[in-house]
């Protein structure tokens, strides 16, 4: 289902629970709802389930070989600061300049609930971070890069 997308700050900010992987738990239907949603916003490479107003850990990404989905993602490694500018489909009209990473290893779930380890970089490491944030209450404003 396509979902409205969360412009409230205070909202996008609240915590976000771990996914359990419990029987009674369909993350097929979250994965769908984001899916569907993020096709309706043309812009957008990623969306993650608090922007749809669901607060747990899980978002999806773009990439060239279809949807990444990342459940209860954590980054274990990081390497190489950059500044990115980034936009955001619960900020509408903003772009700012943000402190990223180039490489990032991580801690992810499969949607069949095995632990997995990736890794990325570049844009790609970008977006994943971007969503990782949304995951944490974390939003493109509070990663603000400031000139020294
Ligand atoms: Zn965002």
């Amino acid at each position: 289902m396509i979902k409205p997308i969360v412009t409230n700050i205070k909202e996008l900010k609240l915590p976000n629970f771990a996914w359990e992987f419990l029987p009674s738990e369909n993350i097929i239907e979250l994965l769908d709802d984001l899916d569907f949603t993020l096709s309706n916003n043309g812009k957008g490479v990623g969306l993650a389930a608090p922007q749809i107003g669901i607060h747990f850990k899980v978002a999806i990404v773009r990439s060239l070989v279809g949807n990444i989905y990342l459940i209860n993602p954590k980054i274990i490694e990081k390497n190489n600061k950059k500044v990115c500018v980034e936009g955001c489909l619960s900020l509408p009209g903003i772009q700012l300049a943000v402190d990223r990473w180039n490489y990032i290893k991580f801690e992810n779930y499969t949607k069949e609930g095995k632990l997995e380890i990736k890794e990325a970089d570049g844009v790609f490491a970008e977006i994943i971070q971007h969503e990782l944030d949304h995951c944490n209450g974390i939003l493109i404003t509070d990663r603000k890069h400031s000139r020294r």
